[in-house]
């Protein structure tokens, strides 16, 4: 059996989502606005050109599937079309396009089982507007509940107000999926150095965040001799430089001070107090916490409170071996890639669901970003990989 990939189909939809949002200084599709609906419509033009049809679930994620498809053991791909503010072309994108283009080229290939291929584009994936990371997953999986929707943007507008009303109507939907791939542009540098076009994902890091706060004594910053005060930045930077040194000594570990804030924040007071954010993630659950541990034991003055935790989210082994086969069998360049963000493929395996990603060398390893980039001839050999590994499974 040939399966062609359409280069021309992808080059078109992947030009059109990207202009959908686009401004001078970057691409934004907020979910639930007009930038996005247009970008979505374009995805559902062509895969109903091909014979698909599509429904949005109660949370809003898009489903593109065969008109005769079983309710459960779909083979599905896919990723997200919203972006951050002012962010790059490839991320979510290449995932949603690239997973079309595939499913559509096994389609026309003719493959057994052609009604249990499928598409999904999650709904806010970013979380930017309502910090709701992995909304369309999470909400699938259970993990957010309908109270999500009340969550607010800046400017006081809530998911429910511009989105999903109800959204856990969707709950339980991953069932339907017996695999899910998801390709998605690098985001980080460890192809480009190895000369190697694309990652298999084996794993999302354990990630977590938390708030911590320290606290001094404010006093005047001309009569308060240096010995005795209780500058609480101070105290701060000590903690902020143990942040550094103890992910360094956790292998696989990193670790970040992104927000930090002296009280009162006057230039002629020593600061009495001092809050702050933390951000570890790691290769695994123990050594996130060992890295955590670390710095509570160092720091018994210091308050560190736990905010949010993910778990590693292990990939499927028997999907990483069929892709890594399918890129060898394409003369593609391929090797194991951990993750340090977090996909919506991770939501899907911490629920169950055997999934995994195709990452695409990027070479500059920038995300989030406008200059964030893949090259066409790499994203397009992640395609014919994803399609060639589906054809052995449907
Ligand atoms: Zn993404």
């Amino acid at each position: 059996m040939t399966v062609t990939i359409d280069h021309a189909l992808y080059r078109r939809l992947f030009a059109g989502v990207n202009e959908q949002g686009y401004s001078l200084d970057g691409w934004t599709r907020a979910p639930w606005t007009p930038e996005l609906r247009a970008a979505e419509q374009l995805v559902i033009d062509a895969a109903v050109a091909g014979g698909m049809v599509y429904e949005h679930d109660p949370a809003g994620n898009l489903w593109i599937t065969d008109p005769n498809a079983p309710a459960d053991g779909l083979i599905a791909v896919g990723s997200h079309l919203d972006t951050v503010p002012k962010g790059g072309a490839f991320d979510g994108v290449l995932g949603v396009v690239g997973g079309l283009v595939a499913v559509l080229a096994l389609r026309a290939a003719g493959v057994p089982n052609v009604e249990r291929l499928a598409v999904i584009s999650f709904a806010d994936e970013e979380g930017s507007r309502f910090n709701t990371p992995c909304f369309g997953s999470r909400t699938m999986v259970g993990m957010f509940g309908d109270e999500v929707a009340d969550a607010q943007d800046k400017d006081g507008i809530s998911i429910r107000d511009v989105g999903p009303k109800r959204p856990a109507d969707a709950a339980g939907l991953q069932r339907r999926i017996a695999a899910y791939v998801e390709i998605h542009v690098e985001q980080g540098l460890a192809l480009d150095p190895a000369e190697v076009s694309l990652g298999i994902a084996t794993s999302l890091s354990a990630r977590g965040r938390w708030e911590w706060g320290v606290v001094g004594e404010a006093n005047h910053a001309g009569t308060t001799p240096m010995a005795g005060r209780r500058d609480a930045l101070v105290r701060a930077a000590e903690f902020v430089l143990s942040v550094q040194r103890t992910a360094i000594a956790h292998d696989g570990a990193v670790a970040t001070v992104g927000r930090i804030t002296p009280w009162p924040g006057g230039t002629n007071v020593v600061p009495g107090r001092c809050s702050g954010t933390l951000d570890v993630r790691a290769l695994n659950n123990a050594t996130r916490d060992a890295v955590v541990q670390a710095l509570v034991e160092e720091f018994p003055d210091i308050a560190i409170e736990h905010k949010s935790t993910d778990d590693a989210a292990i990939f499927d082994p028997a999907l990483i071996a069929d892709l890594h086969a399918a890129a060898n069998e394409l003369g593609v360049s391929s090797m194991d890639l951990p993750s340090y963000a977090g996909h919506d493929a991770g939501t899907l395996a911490l629920a169950g669901v055997p999934s995994v990603m195709i990452f695409t060398r990027s070479p500059n390893g920038i995300s989030h970003n406008p200059v964030e980039h893949s090259d066409e001839s790499v994203c397009l050999d992640a395609v014919a990989v994803l399609a060639a590994a589906l054809a052995q499974r449907s």
